[in-house]
């Protein structure tokens, strides 16, 4: 079976729609959505119902999608992600909102395979797994031999072999080497890698091996669709830079 891993879309459907063509091309099976569907860009209700209509085999809830779902209060989101996610309330209808809520934290697929939002443990928490001290920490507390997250928006991975843990970031990987992955898939809509390109992971069940794309977008009608939305500038300029 090979899986289509997108994370991260943030209401960039310019994005979304590059890589669920690239993805068909490679001939995934099906996609599985680890969460932030909405929040930043300018189409959050087309994409969430892109991806409701999309053969995922999971959901998974993001903090943006949670925040997004209610009208909890925004202090612990920074002032651009805050009038974000205000615009954003505004736009999704009571339903959309309520199936932002519903969506898990996490999931199973088969007996190998969690998907999780932030980090495995305590996905709740929303923490950040970026460097090696983090990587090592939640690397730990996985519960499968393979997990995949997203939310940092910068693709990596972590491998546990021997007690050792090592961090990588080629983007091929051979899963059947050690005794765990955990591997960040990278961001649809909004990379911070320095690479503005729409990124996604092809899994490859059979083959147990992971290699992640980069798929170029239109960028300028994205951009132009923040401006016009009356959202912050500084999210249209950030797509052109990757950060
Ligand atoms: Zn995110």
């Amino acid at each position: 079976m090979k899986l289509a891993l997108i994370s991260d879309i943030h209401g960039n459907l310019e994005a979304l729609e590059a890589v669920v063509a690239d993805a068909r091309q490679c001939g995934v099976d099906h996609f599985a959505c680890l969460g932030d569907i909405v929040g930043y860009g300018a189409d959050p209700g087309v994409c969430l119902e892109y991806i409701k209509n999309l053969d995922c085999i999971a959901i998974i809830q993001g903090n943006h999608d949670v925040y997004a779902a209610d009208e909890r209060d925004l202090a612990s989101f920074n002032p651009l992600a805050s009038r974000a996610t205000i615009w954003t309330r505004e736009q999704l209808t009571v339903e959309q909102r309520s199936w932002l809520a519903s969506l898990p934290l996490q999931a199973l697929v088969g007996d190998d395979v969690s998907l999780v939002h932030a980090t495995p443990g305590e996905p709740e928490s929303w923490a950040y797994v970026r460097f090696h001290d983090e990587g090592f920490y939640a690397i730990q507390a996985q519960t499968t031999p393979l997990c995949f997250y997203g939310h940092t928006h910068i693709p990596m991975a972590f491998h546990l072999a021997d007690g050792d843990v090592d961090q990588l970031d080629d983007g091929a990987y051979d899963l059947t080497t050690g005794e765990r992955w955990l591997i960040n898939v990278g961001s649809v809509g909004q990379p911070r890698d320095g690479d503005w390109r729409a990124a996604w992971s092809l899994l490859d069940l059979d083959a147990r091996r992971l290699d992640l794309r980069r798929v170029e977008y239109d960028l300028v009608t994205c951009q132009q669709k923040i401006v016009a939305a009356g959202l912050p500038p500084r999210l249209a300029e950030r797509l052109a830079q990757g950060r």
